[in-house]
């Protein structure tokens, strides 16, 4: 979502005639569009906009995204050297805080969240390949650890004549692959008049020619249909990957979590979608030293991932957000244990990558080459297409650049845990 709203602000700084420039103490401008999800991510915006030094009025500088909205005037308590901070829904309105930031020399803010931007933007994208589309913002769920809903609001779904443009305008730009963006996008239309939802969505998208390939981010397991399950199978250009984040395998922990399903429930779901969908490959996030997270309820989580088997996960540690209900709680987990926790379940998830991406040794995958990339024969750096196969695995094969950007099938003949790698099948080219 960061990634969608960078390119929307470097499209509004394109049209204003600003370039990018390769240091920072060059810039007549610098904006941080930030991320409040994890400790972690703040602290690095904290230490690195610390580190720019004004010389005189410039560079402006500008603090943007969920930052901005979570900390507002705080921001320039702490660093007396920022110009503006600007809240996720407020990005349209940067050029003009920038044009305010020079006239004025005063600290602007722009945090109202009520502002969301619906309509269809500037067109600015950052590959001409792959196109981020944001179908709804905010969310409702308030799971206990998460910040998301007190930074960036309520869900608000976009109207789908809005989407319906954006999508049709990227593949008459030649645009191949889209993935669909929204904290929760099983709940997409909610908010909206008629019986329009999520499936209906991807039914109208995949109509459209051109466009071979959509996913989407991300669906919460309380939301996720079967309904949706048969669209997976039944559409064609919807891609056989689902992202759907467990969290934790403990009931306990999920419960504190707010996370309104049972690991039981969670087991259904990948039942009915593996029945629906047998070659679907499911990733997952997961956080490991929750408050009260024992070693009984990591063990929990341990044994799901064993069962599910999952292609990918994604493993945090937990870190306490201001606002957030868990905040509430002791982070009783120690740092020692969250990161041995961490490190035991990617070490988990890595053997089990390794020995499922194995299955696909010898199957012929269809892959949208998306650039270079390289590999090792031995002590031997290859050059290779990179590109990813519908499953969303990571591909690299011998080939000539101009095969980037089509669709190439190709025959997988070795792999690690993280990518696949093949040549380029003939026969089925
Ligand atoms: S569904 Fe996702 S974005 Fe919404 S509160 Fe839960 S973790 Fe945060």
């Amino acid at each position: 979502m960061n990634v969608r709203d960078s390119e929307i602000i470097l499209g509004m700084l394109k049209e204003k005639g600003y370039a990018p420039v390769s240091k920072p103490d060059q810039a007549e401008l610098v904006l941080f569009n930030t991320c409040s999800v994890r400790q972690h991510a703040e602290e690095r915006v904290w230490g690195q906009a610390g580190m720019i030094k004004k010389r005189g009025a410039r560079p402006v500088i500008g603090i943007v995204g969920c930052m901005a909205q979570n900390y507002q005037e705080q921001i320039f308590r702490r660093l007396p050297q920022v110009d503006f901070v600007c809240g996720p829904a407020n990005i349209y309105d940067i050029p003009l805080l920038i044009e305010k930031a020079l006239k004025e020399h005063s600290q602007l803010l722009a945090v109202n969240m009520e502002k969301r931007p619906l309509l269809c933007d500037n067109g600015y994208r950052i590959s001409n390949l792959k196109a981020f589309v944001s179908i709804m913002y905010g969310c409702n769920n308030f799971c206990s650890y998460c910040i998301v809903p007190y930074v960036r609001g309520r869900e608000v779904s976009r109207p789908l004549r809005h989407i319906l443009a954006e999508v049709q305008d990227l593949a008459a730009r030649g645009f191949k692959e889209i993935t669909l963006l929204g904290q929760n996008v099983n709940s997409y239309g909610k908010d909206l008049p008629g019986p329009l939802n999520f499936v209906r969505l991807l039914e109208n998208l995949d109509r459209i020619k051109g466009i071979e390939r959509i996913r989407f981010v991300t669906s919460h397991p309380k939301d996720a249909t079967p309904e949706l399950f048969k669209a997976m199978r039944n559409l064609a250009s919807v891609c056989e990957h689902l992202h759907l984040p467990l969290q934790a395998g403990s009931d306990k922990i999920l419960h504190m979590m707010n996370r309104n399903y049972t690991l039981k429930d969670y087991l259904k779901l990948v039942d009915v979608l593996r029945r629906q969908v047998p070659d679907s490959a499911i990733s997952t996030d997961i956080i490991v030293g929750f408050p009260g997270e024992t070693e009984k309820d990591f063990k929990k989580t341990e044994q799901a991932m064993k069962d599910i088997q999952f292609d990918e996960a994604f493993v945090f540690k937990y870190s306490p957000r201001f606002k957030t209900k868990a905040a509430e709680f002791k982070d009783d987990v120690s740092n020692k244990k969250k990161l041995q926790r961490n490190h035991r379940l990617l070490e988990l998830q890595g053997a089990i990558s390794l020995k499922k991406n194995k299955h696909i040794i010898g199957s012929t995958e269809e892959v949208l080459a998306e650039g270079k990339g390289s590999y090792f024969q031995g002590a031997k750096k290859k050059q290779a297409v990179l590109g990813r196969s519908r499953s969303n695995k990571v591909t690299l094969f011998p080939g000539k650049m101009d095969l980037i950007s089509k669709l190439v099938r190709v025959r997988i003949k070795r792999t690690t845990a993280h990518t696949l790698i093949g040549e380029v099948d003939d026969k089925k080219n």
